[in-house]
């Protein structure tokens, strides 16, 4: 083979970055799963496998495009793309002031893409309107994270701790679809399912638990019940390493089994025989994903979760444990490293002056000069184009018109802009309806780090060439920032140098990655953050002696259930809950470009029980209307006696009329913002029927 290249690197996809070597001999590039942290052989899903198609997918993007006089995308170059942005921009903000500007980020962005995204937004824009659509993923589980433990990481323990695992319990997640390879780990244990849906995942369970959608708090109320009447709270734990666990009871005393059965539709017998698995298991651990999480409630019921993790004493001890399973691959570094609404860099509050005064300095810029909190990525897109809101969204790895709730209203904002600009590599759906679209490198194209679903902090290596004029989203924030008057040496575009700047902007935060650095990560260190110095060995646990409160003591939370912002009713008799397949990756921007994937997995559809489906005459395989009170869906009858009969789930990673979220609305959970993506009221239709 002539010119053959070799470079281990990280699948592009999801949280669990499997390791993978990829191999280009100029013709092809070649995929092979590469070693687990311990020297194990990993494992890739059948993404993982294809992911090499998506360096060359004919649908890439090689050159900037404008929007011409006649309404099309036309081809440009750069210079002249990123002299119309900074031109337009100047405009903007010369007449509305500098919140005029608002920046969307994503959490598939590197470490280094994340933290140049949230400076530029704070200091060459000096808007505090940015936020990343991870708000629409982790931002539930990571509030109440941080409340009961004082810090938030997915995973406070190695992934490969769950293979002593005896019982996991799995809240909401689904890995055996989203995160197969993770499987590996959850072979010895029984495990607890709670699903609406009789999931992949719950196909393997001991015990499969079917809440109503919108009802897991009352559910995890009633375990914490059974938890407390049956005698299984560890006394001496809750004693010496927690607080507030009165507060809690008393909410979760009025939940006995029953009344949570009437709620929810799981048999009391089935609550008692679920937390007793748990608590008699010498190893258990408690695994939250986003179908607890998506919801109006969403914060209150990851905290009911960590409630019940904390009064079977799981969490911060060695053979057990509380975690969440985050989704995008950079899920984790994406919220720390500053293009959150109300976070700088090392997961510090923006609101907090001492971490405002030590950023500003590691920036070189007044204190002064640094915006306040901004609105959650769902706020941030209503506001669009209204009066006082932005007139000009910057969008960076993120595809809202098919991620964000409430699709058609999101349009009509975007439609209102002055200026759209979508940083991307292939058209995106929100990329299409841009003014100025740029096309950006994607992940064997750039060297860089990403923090997976552990807290590990992982390389990201170059193995090709950027085709046609694609450049690395550095380039473009560098480009457009020089052009808004900003010094050159502010905005450095070698991954490593900007790494270099943001271990120094998290040096004393929450996530502190000031001992990190590219030399450790090649010679192959296993290094989880909080790593503060040179020496140390980072963190693969946290809370093993301490919880990160300044007493050292986890905190309970006072929650109570109350119903979803939208509860079945006469117009709309059935619940709708949204989700992801095997074989697509969030908004199927990628993944719908594999011919393999696109090929298995081709069209939106909604499941449906075959009761259901009868009483409203619907048959497998035939088109369906699903009608909410937001929107419209057109999709094709699946049959599934899996899922509950007072229920349908439509996958959310197709456009067009497929859309699932045409269906959702715009309540957002009042702590983090997360929006209700899994429980909507729907009606289903034979199409053309109403
Ligand atoms: Fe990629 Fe996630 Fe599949 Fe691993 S599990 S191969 S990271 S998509």
């Amino acid at each position: 083979m002539r010119g053959v290249r070799e470079v281990m690197t990280h699948c592009p996809y999801c949280a669990l970055q499997c390791p993978t070597r990829l191999r280009s001999d100029d013709e092809e590039v070649e995929v092979s799963p590469g070693s687990l942290s311990d020297g194990r052989p990993g494992a890739l899903c059948r993404k993982g496998w294809t992911a090499p198609e998506l360096l060359r997918t004919p649908d890439r993007l090689l050159q900037p495009l404008l929007r011409g006089a006649d309404g099309e995308l036309v081809p440009t170059d750069w210079d002249r793309a990123l002299d119309f942005m900074a031109h337009r921009l100047r405009d903007l903000r010369t007449e509305h002031g500098s919140d005029v500007v608002g920046v969307l980020g994503g959490g598939g962005l590197t470490n280094e893409k994340a933290y140049l995204l949230g400076k530029f937004a704070r200091i060459a824009l000096g808007t505090s309107r940015i936020d990343y659509n991870g708000r629409f993923c982790m931002s539930a589980a990571a509030a109440a994270g941080n409340a009961a433990f004082g810090l938030d990481r997915g995973l406070p323990f190695p992934v490969t701790d769950l293979e002593d695992a005896q019982v996991v319990l799995l809240a909401g997640a689904n890995p055996a679809s989203t995160m197969p390879p993770l499987l590996r780990h959850l072979e010895r244990a029984q495990l607890v399912v709670i699903d609406p849906r009789r999931t992949a995942t719950a196909r393997r369970a001991a015990l499969h638990l079917q809440p109503a959608p919108g009802t897991d708090l009352a559910l995890l109320q009633g375990m914490l019940h059974v938890a407390v009447v049956e005698g299984l709270v560890k006394r001496e734990y809750v004693r010496e390493r927690t607080v507030g666990f009165q507060g809690a009871w008393q909410q979760a005393s009025a939940w006995w089994p029953e009344r949570a059965e009437q709620v929810t539709g799981v048999p009391a017998a089935e609550q008692r025989a679920a937390v007793r698995l748990l608590a008699e298991a010498e190893r258990s651990y408690v695994l939250s994903g986003r179908g607890i999480e998506q919801h109006t409630r969403g914060t209150d019921t990851a905290a009911a979760l960590i409630n019940l993790s904390l009064a079977l004493g799981l969490p911060g001890r060695e053979g057990g444990g509380y975690g969440c399973l985050t989704g995008q691959g950079n899920g984790q570094g994406g919220r720390e490293h500053g293009q959150k609404a109300d976070q700088l860099p090392g997961y510090r509050p923006l609101s907090d002056p001492v971490a405002r005064a030590h950023v500003a300095r590691v920036w070189g810029v007044p204190v002064e000069s640094l915006p306040g909190p901004g609105p959650s990525a769902c706020e941030l897109l209503g506001m669009l184009g209204a009066p006082g809101g932005p007139r000009a969204l910057l969008v960076f790895g993120s595809n809202p018109v098919v991620s964000a709730p409430h699709t058609n209203h999101v349009r009509e904002r975007l439609a209102a802009l002055d200026l759209l600009v979508v940083a991307d590599f292939v058209l995106s759906e929100t990329a299409a309806l841009a003014d100025v679209v740029l096309p950006v490198t994607q992940w064997a194209e750039e060297e860089g780090t990403l923090t997976n679903l552990e807290g590990r902090v992982l390389r990201r290596r170059r193995l090709l060439r950027p085709p046609g004029q694609a450049r690395s989203d550095l380039d473009v924030l560098s480009g457009v920032a020089a052009r808004l008057g900003q010094p050159a040496e502010r905005f450095p575009t070698v991954p490593r140098l900007v790494f270099d700047e943001l271990r120094a902007a998290s040096r004393g935060g929450r996530a502190d990655y000031s001992g990190i650095d590219y030399e450790r990560l090649d010679a192959g260190e296993v290094l989880h953050w909080p790593c503060p110095t040179a020496g140390h060995p980072g963190t693969p646990r946290l809370f093993l002696e301490r919880f990160a409160h300044p007493d050292g003591r986890a905190r309970f939370a006072e929650v109570d259930h109350c119903d979803p912002a939208e509860i079945p009713d006469e117009d709309y008799p059935l619940h709708a809950t949204t989700g992801r397949l095997l074989l697509h990756y969030q908004s199927g921007a990628q993944t719908r470009r594999i011919s393999e994937l696109a090929a298995s997995a081709p069209n939106p559809f909604v499941e449906i029980h075959p009761d259901t489906a009868h009483a409203l005459g619907l048959s497998d395989g035939e088109l369906a209307d699903i009608d909410s009170a937001n929107g419209h869906v057109v999709a094709r009858v699946r049959l599934d006696r899996g899922i509950r009969p007072d229920t349908v789930f439509v996958p959310f990673h197709f456009p067009g009329r497929g859309t699932a979220n045409l269906l959702t609305g715009n309540a957002l959970d009042p702590v983090s913002g997360m929006p209700q993506f899994k429980s909507v009221a729907v009606r289903v239709t034979a199409h053309g029927a109403a």
